[in-house]
């Protein structure tokens, strides 16, 4: 792999669906081993940015560089180290958990066991359970354990808590941290505030399909001020 500064570096992405501008120019550069987060309300261009970093949909103009690489050039070995958990994760309702792991662990050539996700992501006691009988917390925490069933380096997430209660985004929020510990890059996307705060290293704010603001946490809520709610 080529050595890189950062991990992703989008530069002037655009796409636009007729008169609405989805992206309209969006730039920002993702340091290894963070956690970097998109913040903003419905419809404000994160999932389309986030689906074209990953290939699923194509820009109208902009670069974007992976692993220190453009990113039409990457090849399938570094494929294979990005793990992507999409809005809505389309699954199999009649396969069980665990069938469903080995099902996605089979599209690698190399991964993690499928008993160790199971139980990285407390899963190990619905290993039997059809994945169309668990909880919303439980749904999310099988789509993040099947975007790490390839032991990715770089983590797409979006909106990974998105309608849970507070308990479960809680869990969700501790297996983030625990994997930005193991050294993986995480990309989030989300509509809470306190989320961006609690987890992010680095935050776009992101509307219209412009970065209105970008920082830490605590400068941002500086430069915001405490009181302030994004709407
Ligand atoms: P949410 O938080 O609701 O998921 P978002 O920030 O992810 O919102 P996007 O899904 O990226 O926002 O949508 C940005 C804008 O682009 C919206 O106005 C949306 O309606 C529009 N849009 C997205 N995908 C398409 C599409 N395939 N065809 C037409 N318009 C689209």
């Amino acid at each position: 792999m080529n050595n890189f500064k950062f991990i992703v570096e989008v530069e002037n992405l655009k796409k636009y669906y007729g008169n609405v501008k989805a992206v309209d120019g969006v730039s920002f550069k993702i340091k290894q081993g963070s956690i970097f987060t998109l913040l903003g309300p419905n419809g404000a261009g994160k999932t389309t940015t986030l689906e074209i970093i990953e290939g699923l949909r194509t820009p109208d103009s902009g670069k974007i560089t992976i692993f220190g690489r453009q990113v039409e050039k990457i090849g399938r070995e570094e494929k294979e180290l990005i793990g992507v958990s999409l809005q809505e994760t389309n699954l199999i309702g009649n396969l069980t958990v665990k069938e469903t792991f080995s099902m996605f662990r089979s599209f690698y050539k190399k991964g993690l066991r499928v008993d160790d996700v199971l139980d990285f992501v407390s899963l190990k006691d619905k290993a039997k359970s059809y994945v169309d009988k668990l909880s919303g917390g439980q749904r999310q925490r099988l789509a993040i354990g099947l975007a790490l069933i390839n032991d990715p380096l770089l983590l797409f997430l979006d909106e990974p808590t998105t309608g849970l209660d507070p308990q479960a985004r809680r869990s969700i929020w501790d297996l983030l941290l625990q994997l930005k510990k193991q050294g993986k890059t995480i990309v989030l996307t989300t509509h809470y505030m306190e989320e961006a705060e609690f987890l992010s290293d680095w935050v776009c704010i992101i509307d219209h399909g412009k970065i209105i603001r970008e920082g830490t946490p605590e400068d941002l809520i500086k430069s915001i001020g405490g009181e302030s709610v994004i709407e």
